[in-house]
């Protein structure tokens, strides 16, 4: 499905529209857009999140549709993500609440970010998907990255307490997804942290904003 980047995204309850929906997946275009604000990704996380519908499922109707599995990777990769997530949740059970890995450092605070909170950040693209997130309780997966990036990594908070915070406004909340790609972000289940930096917003949410504080090369 592809928003036109001022369109808020809906999500209906009736199961035709939600047929539709998985119907309407086109794996290339998804695999050529998914980055952007207005890509053609599925949202279909909620229904997924809430069992209206499984990860199974959705694969077995892209394969009936004739997709070939090679042409639909990325998404089904995706697919397979939120269920790895899923199955280190059930193995390391009450560990997935803790530092994973590796600890993460540095760390000043175990607080949300108030700009954050406030969407006052100073980076359009970031202050509009949270109002946007406040009234939808959707936020694309970039917009996640961008926010974690900025409140773990620049504003150096801890990742669980912004993590509970992003989770409670969520439609989609689903804590192994959530908890554990905090902490890829933050570096605690990850080698490296996430860094975000203006030129990568810009091109991905199409502002041109300069002079920010991560307007920084990487
Ligand atoms: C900091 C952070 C927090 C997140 N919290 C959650 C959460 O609470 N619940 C949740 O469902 N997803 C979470 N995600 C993963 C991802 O952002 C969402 O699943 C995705 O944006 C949902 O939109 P969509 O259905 O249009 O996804 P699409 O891109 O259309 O993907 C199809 C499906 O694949 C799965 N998926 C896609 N991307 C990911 C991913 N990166 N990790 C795991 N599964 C993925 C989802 O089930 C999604 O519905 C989080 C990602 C980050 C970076």
């Amino acid at each position: 499905m592809n928003l036109a980047k001022d369109k808020e995204p809906t999500f209906p309850t009736s199961y035709k529209e939600i047929l539709q929906r998985i119907d309407a997946i086109d794996p290339l275009k998804y695999r050529a857009s998914r980055n952007y604000i207005d890509g053609a990704v599925s949202y279909l996380s909620p229904y997924i999140s809430r069992g209206v519908i499984s990860t199974k499922f959705i694969f077995t109707e892209i394969l009936k549709k004739g997709h070939h599995p090679k042409q639909a990777e990325k998404f089904i990769q995706e697919l397979a993500w939120r269920d790895y997530w899923q199955q280190v949740w059930i193995a390391k059970a009450d560990a997935i609440n803790h530092d994973i890995k590796h600890i993460q450092a540095p760390v000043s605070n175990t607080e949300v970010p108030k700009a954050i909170l406030e969407a006052t950040t100073g980076i359009n693209a970031v202050d509009k998907a949270i109002e946007e997130f406040y009234k939808t309780g959707y936020l694309h997966n970039h917009l996640r990255m961008y926010i974690a990036a900025i409140s773990c990594n620049m504003g150096r908070s801890h990742w669980k307490s912004p993590a509970k915070w992003m989770y409670y406004h969520l439609l989609d909340a689903d804590w192994a997804s959530n908890a554990l790609s905090w902490q890829w972000v933050a570096g605690a289940n990850a080698n490296k942290k996430y860094v975000a930096n203006q030129e990568n917003i810009n091109t991905y949410c199409f502002t041109n904003q300069k002079g920010t504080f991560l307007d920084i090369p990487y």
